[in-house]
C-alpha cells in the first residue's frame, strides 16, 4: 500500500521506506515524500521542495533504479495520475493518451485488446507510463520512440506545463532528453502514443530470434497483434526472474554500440557473436551474449547477488543483498568485461541517492 497520509492527515509524509517501492527490494528513506494524483498536487510538491531547499527524485514504479542504503535526502514525489484517453485520428490512427502514473503493462494490453497496433512488442516490461520516455523502453526490435506524439511536462524551472513534440524528446538508443540536466527538470504529467488501427499500416516486428523461434513452435504463420502479445509474455516469463521471488531491476547494463569495423574483428574470434545494424557504420551487439560467451560470466554471483540463470545482463538481487553490495559487483562486472573484451560498458539502471 502506498503511504499517502501521516497521522496528521499531512500529505507530505517523512522518513518513508523506499525499499519496498522498487523491484530490487532494497534502499533506505525518503527524507520526505508524496504521492502526486494531478498536476496541482505536482506544483504544490514543487513549491514544498523550492522553499526548503530540498533536490527531488520523480518515481515511477522504481523497476529502473538502485537506491543507496543512506536513502534520499530531499523529496520523492511518487507519480499516481491516471486515465486513459483514445483520440480517433485521421489516416486510421488513434491517438492514446494516458496518466504518468498508469501501469504501463496494463495500458499494452489495453491498445492489444483493441486491436492497436504500436505498442505489443512492448509487452511486460514493468514501470510506469511516465517513466516509459526516460530511457526509451525497448524490446524486440521497437522504441517506444517509434509511437510517441508527444509528451506533457511540468517544468520545474519555469513552474509551467508544457508540450513537448517527438523532437523535442531528443529520442535514442536507451537515451532521452530526460536524462539530461536540463531534462531532468521536467516532470512527465500525461503522454500521447499514435497508434495504427491496421496492422497493414506497418507490419508488425518479428524479425528477433526469439520471437521468430516462438511462432514456428506455436505454427503461426500469419500472427495478430494478440498472439505477438501472447508470444512476448511467455518468452519474457521464461527469460526474466519473477519480481515476486527476487530483487532486480532488468537489464544492468544498455548493449554495446560499436563500429562496423570493430564488430568485424570480433566475429573473426566469435563467429556467432549477433549483432544489428544501428545507423551509418554501427551494430548494436547483445551484451548478454558478451557475458556468457566471450566472458563466461553466465550465473556469476558473489554473496547475494548474481547474474540472472537464463539472462546474464539481469543483476538479481537474492534477498538481503545491500544496494553497496549490488554496486561493486556490477563495477567488477564492468572491469571483467573490459578486461576480456576490451568494451567499456554504460549502466542503465540509474542510481539514486
Ligand atoms: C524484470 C525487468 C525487465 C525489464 N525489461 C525492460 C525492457 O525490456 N526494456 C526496457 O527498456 N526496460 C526494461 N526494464 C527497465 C524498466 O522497466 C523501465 O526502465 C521502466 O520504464 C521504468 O519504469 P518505472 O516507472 O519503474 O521508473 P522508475 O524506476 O521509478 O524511474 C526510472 C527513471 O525515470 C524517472 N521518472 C519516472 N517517472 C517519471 C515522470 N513521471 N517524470 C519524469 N521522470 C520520471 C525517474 O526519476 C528515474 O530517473 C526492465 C526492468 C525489470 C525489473
Amino acid at each position: 500500500m502506498l503511504p499517502t497520509k501521516n497521522s496528521n492527515g499531512r500529505k507530505i509524509l517523512e522518513n518513508v521506506s523506499l525499499k519496498e517501492l522498487t523491484t530490487f527490494k532494497v534502499g533506505g528513506r525518503a527524507r520526505y515524500f508524496c504521492v502526486a494524483k494531478n498536476l496541482a498536487k505536482v506544483t504544490e510538491a514543487m513549491d514544498f521542495a523550492k522553499k526548503n531547499k530540498l533536490p527531488v527524485f520523480i518515481l515511477g514504479c522504481g523497476s529502473n533504479i538502485l537506491v543507496s542504503n543512506k536513502g534520499f535526502s530531499g523529496l520523492v514525489v511518487k507519480m499516481d495520475i491516471l486515465g486513459v484517453e483514445f483520440v480517433e485520428k485521421a489516416g486510421g490512427k488513434v491517438e492514446i493518451i494516458a496518466g504518468a502514473g498508469e501501469n504501463w503493462d496494463d495500458l499494452v494490453r489495453l491498445t492489444v485488446e483493441k486491436n492497436l497496433h504500436g505498442l505489443e512488442n512492448l509487452s511486460l516490461i514493468p514501470g510506469s507510463v511516465g517513466a516509459a520516455p526516460v530511457q526509451n523502453i525497448g524490446a524486440y526490435g521497437v522504441e517506444v520512440a517509434s509511437v510517441i506524439s508527444f509528451v506533457e511536462i511540468f517544468d520545474r524551472k519555469t513552474a509551467e506545463a508544457k508540450i513537448l513534440n517527438k523532437e523535442a524528446c531528443r529520442f535514442n538508443y536507451r537515451q532521452s532528453i530526460f536524462q539530461t540536466p536540463a531534462g531532468k527538470n521536467f516532470i512527465i504529467v500525461r503522454i500521447g502514443f499514435l497508434l495504427n488501427k491496421s496492422k497493414r499500416k506497418k507490419p508488425f516486428k518479428t524479425d528477433y530470434p526469439d520471437v521468430q523461434e516462438w511462432l514456428k513452435r506455436e505454427k503461426i504463420s500469419a500472427p495478430t497483434i494478440a498472439d505477438i502479445r501472447r508470444g512476448i509474455v511467455e518468452i519474457r516469463t521464461k527469460k526474466l526472474p519473477n519480481l515476486a521471488e527476487v530483487g532486480t531491476a532488468g537489464s544492468f547494463f544498455k548493449n554495446p554500440i560499436i563500429s562496423d569495423a570493430q564488430f568485424k574483428k570480433f566475429k573473426v574470434m566469435f563467429p556467432d557473436l549477433p549483432g544489428v545494424a544501428v545507423g551509418k557504420n554501427k551494430v548494436k551487439i547483445f551484451l548478454a551474449w558478451v557475458l556468457d560467451k566471450m566472458c563466461g560470466l553466465k550465473g556469476f554471483s558473489i554473496g547475494k547477488v548474481g547474474l540472472h540463470k537464463n539472462q546474464p545482463l539481469v543483476i538479481v538481487n537474492y534477498g538481503g543483498a545491500t544496494a553497496g553490495e549490488i554496486k561493486s559487483f556490477a563495477e567488477k562486472i564492468a572491469i571483467i568485461v573490459k578486461e576480456k573484451t576490451g568494451l567499456a560498458i554504460k549502466r542503465e539502471v540509474e542510481y539514486v541517492g
